[in-house]
């Protein structure tokens, strides 16, 4: 049996190969099989990959840096059997609101390890993150600094925090995954005084504990500069705060958004990459800036996650417009993966039912929404696709399902978990039902 196409291997889970009735094949798992029992479209998440790449990033950091802690960006992916994975693996948890906090806590994640992200945290979420006990909050904005003194001196508690500064540093992607630039919502920025006046205020508040900094530039970022300015931009901006207001930087972190290669021949960096440029600059300022250690904090979010994950979906439709463009759709599309007309996302597509199959044609491959911008694949290079092939998205671990929506009424697809040829379902597929669970009829 001959292999899968080399180039491919990089953007599928390490699980992936190719069975001997020429099927992909994911955890052991024909997908195809997987499609005709759990119906598409279906995502399938890699166990061994999932475990594979936690353990690949605590070790790239904790090698290279005692004192580091990898921290899962929870909104990349959120369900309880993956808190408690996480957990398991050592690493810590990214929420950004009550209501990822809340399936965190439902699943037993250790609070002392998660941290709360947001731009606009309300009374009602700090209160319950306080009162749970949360390892940090991080503070993005002078609203919530008041707000989080009150709500922490009501509970009678004093909570550590870190503030998170905007460096002014541009990642070079997305301008909609671009966070940590001067014209941004998040955070506070260092031009204009912004941020030391935080820094001020947090260590006057009684109720916070200023333990140190943070940044997130956004994602995914390709390249390793931009980590290294973001330390030398904030290990400067802690030392003057160290001369002027005394604070002392315990803890500090450059967020996360380290990328994954999603198409052939576009790799990104390792976790060993990623780690060398941050601990290797992080150091490299402490030592110019005369400052001791701090505690590193990463928050890989996607990095984690896409991987380990393939969205399956069944073709049907095929439209030919001669000399314009060929489309073929599938059973799913924007309500299930937004990423494309959000951020041009892109993807190396694999017909799961005939992954060896040469034959090339370009095809657009179109959702089933009644949207034109639904494209999953625009002018993709693939096999001819016929009624009922498998088309599998690899990469799709990530941001696909929590940005799902029930657009057209549309079901949010199922989950399944799958490790040495076993496949067990995370999230069943919605139902009718769920589409009027929260609708109120008749009205009272
Ligand atoms: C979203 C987010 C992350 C994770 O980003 P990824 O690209 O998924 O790694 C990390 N930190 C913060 C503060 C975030 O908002």
């Amino acid at each position: 049996m001959p292999d899968l196409d080399p180039a491919l291997a990089p953007v599928l889970p390490r699980t992936a190969e190719v069975t001997p009735e020429g099927h992909l094949a994911l955890g052991g798992c024909d997908a195809v099989d997987l499609a005709k029992e759990f119906g598409t479209p279906l995502y399938v998440f890699d166990e061994e990959e999932l475990r594979a790449t936690c353990r690949a990033y605590r070790e790239a950091f904790a090698s290279r840096y005692e004192q580091s802690a990898v921290v899962y960006a929870a909104k990349a992916y959120l369900g309880r059997w993956l808190a408690a994975l996480v957990a398991e693996e050592g690493l810590g948890m990214d929420v950004v609101s009550g209501g990822e906090l809340a399936v965190a806590r439902s699943a037993g994640f250790p609070l002392e390890r998660v941290l709360f992200h947001g731009s606009n945290k309300s009374a009602q979420e700090l209160r319950e993150a306080v009162d749970a006990g949360i390892g940090r909050i991080v503070i993005d904005n002078f609203h919530e600094l008041g707000l989080l003194d009150d709500v922490a001196g009501g509970l009678g508690k004093r909570q550590p925090v870190l503030v998170r500064v905007s460096p002014n540093v541009d990642p070079h992607t997305h301008v909609k995954t671009t966070t940590g630039v001067l014209d941004t919502k998040f955070g506070f920025a260092i031009e204009g005084g912004q941020a030391e006046e935080a820094v001020v205020q947090a260590l006057a508040r009684s109720n916070l504990e200023l333990l140190g900094l943070h940044c997130h530039l956004g994602s995914p970022i390709f390249e390793l500069d931009p980590y290294r300015q973001a330390n030398d931009v904030m290990i400067a901006f802690a030392a003057r705060m160290g001369e002027r207001h005394g604070l002392e930087l315990r803890e500090y972190s450059p967020g996360g958004g380290f990328a994954v290669q999603v198409l052939r021949g576009e790799p990104a960096p390792s976790p060993g990459d990623y780690a060398e440029a941050v601990v290797d600059s992080l150091r490299a300022a402490l030592a110019r800036e005369g400052l001791g250690e701090p505690s590193l904090t990463v928050e890989p979010g996607r990095a984690i996650v896409a991987r380990a994950g393939v969205a399956l979906y069944t073709v049907g439709a095929r439209k030919e417009l001669p000399g314009v463009r060929t489309y073929v759709s599938v059973d799913g599309g924007m309500a299930d993966n937004i990423r494309p007309p959000m951020y041009d996302s892109q993807y190396a597509g694999i017909v799961a039912n005939k992954p060896l199959d040469e034959r090339r044609e370009t095809i657009t491959v179109a959702g089933k929404y009644c949207e034109s911008g639904d494209i999953l694949l625009k002018d993709a290079d693939l096999p001819p696709l016929e009624p009922g092939d498998i088309l599998a998205l690899p990469a799709s671990g990530a941001y696909n399902l929590p940005m799902a929506s029930n657009y057209n009424a549309g079901l949010r697809p199922p989950v399944v978990l799958v490790r040495d040829g076993e496949a067990k379902l995370m999230r069943h597929r919605e139902t009718y039902e769920d589409l009027t669970r929260a609708d109120v009829w008749p009205l009272e």
